[in-house]
């Protein structure tokens, strides 16, 4: 099975490329909105055959052949040719997805300046090789600076850039099997995903959620109490929303924007180097139930993050060649003693292993990551296979 690894850098571009982005938003929006508007005209709501794609095949020939050459849309000449074609290409994509029933998507809606600042360009001569370093040739566009460095060769033939939160992006697919293949020790590792650390490890390493990450946290806290009155008017009594409110909601949705960046960055990196540095790791499943119950955990990094985290771990064997292995969540791996087995309590707020049967004092954490370590010795292990999908699920603790 072929899986696909998103790389998504920012874009470290001057105000005239930015315009030159925008234009090229501007121009995607006005063919995808130009084609959806002819496709509308002359539809029939009644005809569920699907001939969206042969009647946008016409428009856009017309489009190609005679709306482009007249002096009014001369315009659009000075943009990638490329531009207009992925978005009649997205405009086919999204007809399909509406008529399909099992996705049963909206009706495609002419795209608005505000919400849609991305359009999709490729290369017409197939696959083209993305340079290791922090500069980008996107096909047909030129060469552009990137915030962070791309880490390795690779190529990819489709390129999206997008604006969000006043940022620039750009997006491409590359196979997983093009990401080169690290060599690791043999060594094995069980993780305590957590509630007071992030992860801490069976060999006593521990991986902390970045303090930036909490700062920013704290901040946004801060302004959504400041502004905990403000509206975006309102439509029923046909208040506008003030300019102070749209003021607000843009810096709420950067501070947003940033959390999400900072936590992404921080789970891909910890990731990274775990696959690189470990042959077999051991996690517990994540219980859903008790951690909604348990408000704790937000405090490290949300049970987003850590859902992010397998994730991230399970596509990443692919790559680097490890074996992931997620633990039975009906394992007691907080209760037993890494030492002698014994089995006790451990209420949340205890944050030392004390055992009552042979004396061992022990950081909480560790004698849980230890336990998941040692999983594999009496029981049967459920891994995930090499897709990224799970074997069978044992609910209920079905091992001997
Ligand atoms: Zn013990």
């Amino acid at each position: 099975m072929l899986i696909m690894y998103a790389i998504k850098r920012e874009l470290k571009l001057n105000n005239k490329e930015k315009s030159f982005m925008k234009g090229c938003a501007g121009f995607s929006r006005f063919v995808y909105n130009h084609g959806l508007s002819l496709l509308k005209a002359t539809w029939d709501i009644a005809e569920i055959s699907g001939s969206d794609s042969k009647r946008l095949d016409a428009i856009k020939k017309v489009f190609t052949n005679i709306t482009k050459k007249q002096t009014e849309y001369l315009w659009t000449n000075k943009y990638s040719s490329r531009i207009y074609q992925n978005a009649f290409r997205d405009l086919k994509k999204a007809f399909s997805r509406w008529r399909d029933p099992k996705i049963k998507a909206d009706l495609p809606r002419f795209k608005k300046k505000k919400h849609n600042c991305s359009f999709t360009v490729d290369s017409s001569n197939g696959k083209v090789l993305v340079k290791e370093g922090k500069k980008i040739k996107i096909p047909t566009l030129g060469s552009f600076r990137l915030k962070e460095g791309i880490p390795y060769n690779c190529v990819s033939q489709t390129f999206t850039i997008s604006r969000e939160a006043g940022k620039w992006y750009v997006s491409f697919a590359i196979s997983a099997c093009q990401i080169p293949e690290m060599k690791h020790s043999q060594k094995r590792v069980g993780i305590d995903l957590g509630i007071k650390t992030f992860a801490t490890l069976s060999d006593g390493n521990i991986l902390e959620a970045p303090s930036s990450l909490k700062k920013a946290k704290t901040k946004l806290e801060k302004m959504q109490w400041r502004n905990r009155n403000k509206v975006l008017g309102n439509r029923r009594s046909e208040i506008l929303a003030s300019k102070n409110a749209v003021k607000y909601y843009q810096k709420l949705r950067k501070k947003h924007k940033r959390i999400t960046n900072i936590r992404e960055d921080f789970l891909q990196k910890t990731t990274t180097l775990l696959a690189k540095t470990y042959q077999h790791i051991l996690i517990e499943d994540l219980n859903i139930k008790g951690m909604m119950a348990n408000h704790k955990l937000s405090n490290a990094l949300s049970s987003l993050g850590l859902y992010r985290f397998r994730e991230l771990l399970s596509y990443k064997q692919e790559c680097f060649g490890f074996l992931l292995t997620i633990v039975d969540r009906w394992f007691p791996s907080s209760k037993t003693c890494s030492v002698c087995g014994n089995i006790q309590d451990m209420p949340l707020i205890e944050r030392v292993y004390h055992c009552q049967n042979c004396g061992q004092v022990m950081d909480r954490d560790l004698n849980a990551s230890i336990n998941l370590e040692g999983w594999m010795n009496n029981a049967d292990g459920l891994s995930v296979n090499a897709c990224g999908q799970e074997g069978a699920v044992s609910l209920g603790g079905s091992r001997n």
